[in-house]
């Protein structure tokens, strides 16, 4: 039944692997959500659980022009590939979601008056020459370099956000993420976390890309969910980093990942992608004092849970080749 202060969330791209938790964290909270996905990279298969509550999926390519009827309370802006993999395979198309698609939920946004919370990125700090990096940092990416498809259509993204913020006075805010992790991340995603997780379990060399000294810094998906439930209700309309500020290096989460499965695999070294950020790590000083935010899942508790969500799909798979 539909009552009349019931809060209305449109998720752009609510069937991947951030906006899959949203979604369902705002439907645990009472909201009714509308997730919209063009299934680029997400999957039904990460709503299908949702199916039978106040949750509808619109299958739809946001460049194009959206239409959602009735109220719609908060626009969550989180469609895009994330992973490296993902947006080097898609690099047009991962322009196109985050100028084109960023313009188009803005629209929405305006016409709906909807508080909008654009997903960006540590992406836009580049391959950073301060650290850890605050928000007030410019940046130091490569335009025409192999992840610029990305860092630059977030960048745009921002610039898109405070420009609707500016001019035409919409309520908007703007999460740079950290690098994330948790259940529901694609076996073949290709980022770290999930890489060498399904390699330890695989009992395959875990591949270390470089020599592995690079850092980087990552937090659980449920930390994350809650931090962007507080910025979305917040009044910070600059950018916010949102992180877990527990920096390690490659080689440090690899090993984590080998002792916390208990796996015998080996580390091998492949050759370091062109533009790989040296150092990530976030300063979450703002979140701290303007959200009273912070994460509490450790590394190796955040990869206990998610190793059990990986153990399952993966022996999911392996019983229905057994099958076929
Ligand atoms: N990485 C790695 N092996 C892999 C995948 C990634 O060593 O199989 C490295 C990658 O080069 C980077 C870090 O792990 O230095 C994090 O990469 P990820 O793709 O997770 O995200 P990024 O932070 O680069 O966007």
């Amino acid at each position: 039944m539909k009552r009349n202060d019931q809060k209305h969330a449109c998720v752009t791209g609510g069937a991947g692997f951030l906006g899959s938790h949203l979604c369902e964290f705002f439907l645990d909270r009472g909201w009714r959500v509308t997730c919209i996905d063009n299934f680029s990279t997400g999957t039904p298969d990460n709503v299908f659980h949702l199916q039978n509550r106040d949750f509808e999926i619109i299958h739809m390519d946001l460049t194009n022009y959206i239409y959602i009827s009735g109220r719609v309370d908060f626009i969550l802006h989180f469609a895009s590939p994330a992973s490296p993999r993902d947006y080097l395979e898609l690099p047009i198309q991962t322009l196109k979601v985050g100028s084109l698609g960023t313009h188009k939920a803005l629209g929405l946004a305006r016409a709906k008056n909807s508080v909008f919370l654009l997903a960006s990125t540590s992406e836009v700090y580049g391959d950073p020459l301060s650290h850890p990096q605050r928000e007030d940092y410019w940046g130091n990416v490569n335009p025409i370099g192999p992840r610029g498809v990305y860092d630059e259509a977030k960048r745009f993204a921002e610039a898109m956000t405070m420009a609707y913020h500016r001019t035409h006075g919409l309520n908007t805010k703007i999460a740079r993420i950290f690098n994330t992790y948790g259940p529901r991340m694609r076996l073949e995603d290709g980022r770290a976390i999930p890489t060498f997780l399904k390699q330890a379990l695989q009992g395959e060399d875990l591949t270390v890309y470089g020599d592995g000294k690079q850092t980087r810094s990552f937090c659980f998906i449920t930390d994350l969910v809650e931090g962007l439930s507080r910025l979305l209700l917040s009044d910070c309309h600059n950018p916010v980093n949102l992180g877990n500020p527990e920096e390690l290096t490659v080689l440090q989460a690899a090993e984590t990942i080998l002792k916390v499965t208990g796996s015998r695999s080996r580390i091998s070294h492949l050759p370091l992608p062109e533009d790989d950020p040296k150092v990530r790590q976030p300063d979450i000083t703002l979140a701290r004092t303007r959200l009273k935010w912070e994460p509490k899942i450790g590394f190796e508790e955040g990869l206990r849970r998610t190793m059990i969500d990986f153990q399952n799909r993966l022996s999911e798979t392996e019983e229905s080749s057994a099958r076929s």
